[in-house]
């Protein structure tokens, strides 16, 4: 009998003991395709040479400390390297363990930001329904499931939620997408109007929502309203990358492809491309010299604040990506592997849509194609397609998520960037 606490522990899970490219190898030798990049983490796929050389050089070098009370060499370079790629005015990165650590930190820190500036009231974080922000307490807080913040209520006060911008939504009454996109940002302006102007800290979102739903990009123009609306009102704006950044998407921080910069981005799974533990929480100038000026003590900190083995990996993979021009490549293996998932299953009766960007694709599994009736959650389909994929030598990823109120089954693809033609068609064959 197996010791470890699986997260579903209904199910028999295979034993990972090997990695080798896209593929995953159990305790019999069987290969598993990666189509999922695990949880939309294995980016460059398993085993990268230039990743565990970086590891093993640093492990020889300085690796069984702590170096939080110093900084370290790829501690440093790591900030260095994503600062001169990240969007707008962020140029300062405060490196944590993973994703939930990353968005608890970015709540804590705009709540920081506005004490410095002597602004208490502004306690109230809106995010939005569907959205999916991590496990911790604060995080499943802004998460937009109320059904998993009900199990452990009372969570984080002064949260509230607002309707996501999905893509894919159908405008049947003629209304075109940009409209759309403006009609719903604006509910953000309703809502921080409703709890008062400056009562409200941040405003969360994923550029693409993942894990609720299986990639859902906004629509074109919805996030530059919404920086307009966070900039009229004081509001910070997060963006939550931690799945949908690091190239995933084509571009190395998603929130490039709406042109949008926020104050505070939070990146881990791609980072690290597997590695463990790396997050980073990327701010503005703005926040940080509020800090440094106020307290000077940001009331955030865990003990392996950027350990340098975990930096070290991180470095060697953001270096990976640049010197391969490896973004390039998702963007063009996005566009082939949608074009595959069309080819194969836009016919299929009970595949509602395949959607996203680059390689972070979802497809959505519904009762029948024109009405969209989603299954009931209680024959939990993705789960039993997720072990059929298993048996069949493919990892994908299933997820639950609500479309129009109604929770629907979801599959996420997220393989590694260096997945081939063929490759995209074994996903296919496997699915
Ligand atoms: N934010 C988003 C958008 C995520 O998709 C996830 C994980 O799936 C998290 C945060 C939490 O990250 P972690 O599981 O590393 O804590």
């Amino acid at each position: 009998m197996s010791h470890v606490f699986p997260r579903h522990t209904k199910s028999d899970l295979p034993t990972a003991v090997g990695g080798d490219g896209c593929y995953l190898i159990d305790a019999n030798g069987k290969r598993y395709f990666d189509g999922s990049g695990g949880a939309a983490v294995s980016c460059l796929g398993h085993s990268d040479a230039a990743v565990i050389k970086a590891v093993q050089e640093q492990v020889e070098k300085l690796a069984f400390a702590h170096t939080g009370f110093m900084t370290s060499e790829p501690a440093e370079a790591l900030a260095d390297l994503l600062i001169s790629k990240a969007p707008g005015t962020l140029d300062r990165v405060y490196f944590v363990s993973g994703g939930s650590e990353a968005t608890e930190a970015a709540i804590k820190l705009a709540r920081q930001y506005h004490l410095e500036r002597g602004e208490p009231q502004r306690r109230h974080l809106i995010a939005r329904r569907q959205s999916y922000h991590g496990n911790t307490l604060g995080a499943l807080a802004a998460g937009g499931n109320a059904w998993r913040r009900q199990q452990f209520d009372p969570l984080l006060i002064g949260v509230s939620h607002i309707a996501p911008c999905y893509e894919y939504v159908d405008r049947s009454d003629g209304e075109s997408s940009f409209d759309y996109g403006q009609r719903v940002a604006n509910e953000l302006e309703a809502e921080i109007l409703r709890l008062g102007p400056d009562t409200v800290m941040a405003f969360m979102a994923e550029p693409v929502v993942g894990a609720t739903l299986g990639a859902v990009p906004a629509v074109e123009g919805y996030f530059k309203r919404i920086r307009e609306i966070c900039d009229t009102y004081g509001v910070l704006l997060i963006l939550d990358e931690v799945m949908c950044g690091m190239g995933r998407t084509g571009h190395l921080f998603a929130c490039d492809a709406d042109g949008v910069a926020p104050d505070i981005l939070c990146i881990a799974k791609g980072l690290g491309a597997g590695y463990q533990p790396i997050g980073a929480m990327l701010c503005s100038s703005a926040i940080y010299d509020a800090i440094a000026q106020g307290t000077g003590f940001f009331q955030h900190g865990h003990t392996y604040l950027g350990h340098p083995v975990a930096t070290a990996a991180g470095l060697a993979v953001v270096n990976q990506m640049l010197e391969r021009d490896l973004v390039s490549r998702v963007a063009e293996k996005g566009t082939q592997l949608q074009a595959a998932l069309m080819e194969r299953f836009a016919q299929h009766p009970n595949v509602g849509d395949i959607r996203g960007r680059g390689l972070f694709r979802g497809l959505e599994l519904v009762q029948d194609r024109d009405s969209k009736a989603p299954f009931d959650p209680a024959h939990g389909l993705a789960a039993r397609i997720k072990r059929a994929a298993l048996e069949a030598g493919l990892i994908c990823y299933p997820m639950s998520g609500t479309r129009d109120g109604r929770m629907g089954d979801h599959i996420l693809l997220a393989p590694p960037f260096i997945l081939s033609e063929t490759q995209i068609e074994e996903i296919c064959d496997k699915l």
